[in-house]
């Protein structure tokens, strides 16, 4: 297999989907970034990266990092979380309120806003700084020591913040949080405000390809913890179009409103692909059709 001449090919076939949909505007700084932009890159297991496109282009990770803060809370914690968050499919918006009444303020799963709030508080718990863990996961994971968070993107979402203050405060009503309100928001905000560039994304996501052994041969998280990470983000990673997104990728992935997705190809490679414009619910159309097109092409699915 030709990945780099793969990349390239797929760099030109979805072209015609590049601007398509529309760049996140609820956070302001996301509202300003070029939609024209696509950027793809592939980490094997063994630590081998191709690229092309805009894949040097640093962006906002967002919900990707959920999936990180999901692995440290279970490699640091084991599976207590399970108990304040469910794994089933949520089928509404990332960040819905409806579910989250009628059931008790157990959120669906960690991937949508109000369970990913749930693993930050833990994680906040259990480090100190739920965003600083998930930073220095990365910088290990990449060997990018100036890996940060972008703090104007941090500080347009927590001004613009009213949804998820308010999933955090019926979390706490509903005694599902263990720190305040204020201190969960910024932490959660500030893990998805972690700026990468495609390379970047899919040397960090090159564990769950790999049953869990991290950089420099480092176990973060054991075989069965990788196989349910990977489980959790195929049937709830990509929102209310996580149905469609395994129809089409037929992969465990992760969305994220800066446009970036990662996909797992579990014991082969990890691939993140970049571009800013949205589909309805919140997943890059474009970087969905290229993810598409490389499982069609190389056949490497879980299916
Ligand atoms: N920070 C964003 C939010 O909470 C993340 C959402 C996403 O990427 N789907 O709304």
């Amino acid at each position: 297999m030709d990945i780099q001449n793969l990349l390239d090919d797929i760099v030109g076939a979805v072209q015609p989907h590049v601007g398509q949909g529309n760049v996140a505007d609820y956070i302001p700084q996301l509202a300003a970034v070029d939609p024209h932009q696509f950027g793809i890159s592939v980490a094997t297991r063994d630590g081998e990266v191709f690229s092309a496109g805009d894949a040097h282009v640093e962006f906002s990770i967002q919900s990707i990092s959920k999936v990180f803060a999901l692995a440290l809370v279970l490699a640091f914690d084991g599976d207590g979380i399970w108990k304040r968050v469910f794994r089933e499919p949520s089928g509404n918006p990332f960040n819905s309120l409806i579910q989250l009444e009628s059931e008790n303020g157990i959120p669906r799963n960690p991937f949508i806003n109000a369970g990913a709030i749930v693993v930050s508080d833990r994680l906040l718990s259990v480090t100190g700084s739920a965003a600083m863990a998930v930073r220095d996961l990365l910088r290990r994971e990449t060997g990018n020591a100036t890996l940060e968070a972008d703090q104007r993107v941090a500080g347009s979402e927590l001004a613009n913040s009213h949804r998820n203050a308010s999933l955090a405060h019926f979390l706490a009503s509903c005694g599902n949080l263990e720190n305040p309100v204020d201190l969960v928001l910024e932490s959660y905000v500030n893990q998805c405000a972690l700026a990468m560039t495609c390379e970047d994304l899919a040397l960090a996501t090159r564990f769950l390809a790999a049953n869990g052994v991290g950089a420099e041969g480092t176990r973060l998280l054991s075989p069965a913890q990788t196989k349910r990470i990977n489980a959790v983000m195929l049937t709830c990673g990509t929102y209310d179009a996580a149905g469609e997104f395994a129809y089409r990728v037929g992969l465990p992935g992760k969305s994220g409103v800066g446009g970036g997705i990662v996909a797992v190809v579990p014991n082969k490679c990890a691939i993140s692909v970049w571009s800013p414009g949205l589909g309805r619910s919140g997943n890059s159309v474009a970087g969905v059709a290229a993810l598409d097109e490389f499982t069609t092409r190389t056949g490497w699915s879980v299916f």
